[in-house]
């Protein structure tokens, strides 16, 4: 006889449902008989540009020593963060990707009994990271699109011990501002760490939006995690970092692989740190690329959420999956938010101006035909 390895699973685990990424580009060419050069994906928030000449040569001058394992302690990434975050190394915590992070967060600090609270429409990890180690995910309904942080705030108890939240977020792409995250962090009791997730934060520099390392010395309950998938454009590297109290760090440092971070990663990611020039094009193409679409947008009557990312949710009216089916047939891929409980918007990451014009002639195509 055999078992029932879906019941035998722990019931957190049995709840989830799988995360869903974007769809990729040769998954579509497959299905519709499509030449891959001619599909536009906007939606993983992936960085339009292609990687930097300067990065690609970090990874070359990397290759030589693929046989060995990569600085289990990132030592040379650590420092570069140290130096640019303004705080110790013993600060800085290294990550597959921010996902990583979030993942040491619910291993080290989520467990039965336990809960982490955070906001519906918020990111797909949050629920997976709580859920896997068998602690509750308290989901507080959004205001507005956004983190409604005195909700939030009512919800913790004893046994809560995480809050996620994310500025700007994602999907919505809303925000919230110095002043309300200080009020929050001020409130929030000393046994919850509060997860910062500032994926984007990249994208929001010279905006109203706070930079989450100005609260690190004044909250030792805070963690910031960013990422060098976003703006930096590795996504396909996995890298990204947490900033905390060393207390913090060294506790996440006891739960993660040794390897975590592969060598390329590394080289890479120090190479990034340095390229100034390829953060600030990057966020002229998103702030005009931001307009482009919103432009289109109006012209097609249709209404948005404002967004501080690199993307941006456009509001239907209607429900969105036929016409996200309808542009996938125009080689365009989007990503759907029905699962975040936003069935009536697609969200559209900000491409180049050409891939941003195929969306919107697919787009008004796909609604013209109804
Ligand atoms: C993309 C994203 C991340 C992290 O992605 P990694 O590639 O794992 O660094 C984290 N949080 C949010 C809200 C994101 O959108």
């Amino acid at each position: 006889m055999s078992g029932n390895f879906l019941a035998l699973a722990q019931p957190g685990v049995q709840q989830l449902s799988p995360y869903v990424p974007g769809k990729p580009v040769d998954e579509l060419a497959r299905e519709l008989n499509l030449d891959p050069s001619k599909i536009v994906k906007l939606a993983s928030n992936e960085n339009p540009m292609g990687p930097s000449p300067k990065v690609l040569a970090a990874i070359r001058d990397a290759l030589a020593e693929l046989t060995r394992y990569p600085d289990g302690n990132g030592f040379a990434l650590k420092s570069l963060l140290a130096d640019k975050c303004r705080v110790e190394l013993s600060q800085v915590t290294l990550g597959n990707g921010s996902n990583d992070i979030l993942e040491l967060v619910g291993r080290a600090y989520l467990a039965p009994g336990l809960n982490a609270v955070f906001s519906e429409h918020a990111f797909a990890v949050y629920p997976i990271v709580t859920q896997a180690v068998g602690a509750e995910a308290r989901i507080i309904p959004a205001k507005a699109w956004g983190h409604d942080l005195p909700a939030m705030l009512a919800a913790i108890d004893e046994q809560t011990r995480v809050v996620f939240i994310a500025n700007p977020n994602n999907p919505t792409g809303t925000w919230f501002s110095a002043e309300v995250l200080d009020n929050f962090l001020q409130d929030v009791p000393e046994h919850v760490l509060v997860v910062l997730d500032e994926a984007y934060i990249e994208y929001a520099e010279g905006s109203d939006l706070p930079d989450g390392l100005d609260f690190l010395a004044a909250y030792p309950n805070l963690l910031v995690s960013r990422t060098f998938s976003k703006a930096y454009g590795l996504a396909s590297l996995r890298v990204g970092y947490g900033l905390s109290t060393a207390v913090v760090a060294d506790v996440l440092n006891r739960v993660r692989q040794p390897f975590n971070v592969n060598s390329l990663a590394l080289a890479a990611a120090c190479a990034a740190v340095q390229d100034a020039e390829y953060l600030e094009e990057g966020r002229r193409l998103n702030e005009s690329g931001m307009l482009q679409l919103q432009e289109g947008f109006r012209e097609l009557g249709l209404g948005w959420i404002p967004s501080k990312g690199n993307f941006i949710c456009v509001d239907l009216g209607q429900v969105a999956a036929p016409v996200f089916q309808g542009l996938l047939r125009e080689g365009v891929i989007v990503r759907p938010v029905a699962n975040y409980g936003m069935p009536n918007h697609l969200r559209i990451t900000i491409g180049l101006p050409a891939e941003n014009s195929r969306f919107l002639e697919a787009l008004a195509k796909v609604l013209a035909r109804g």
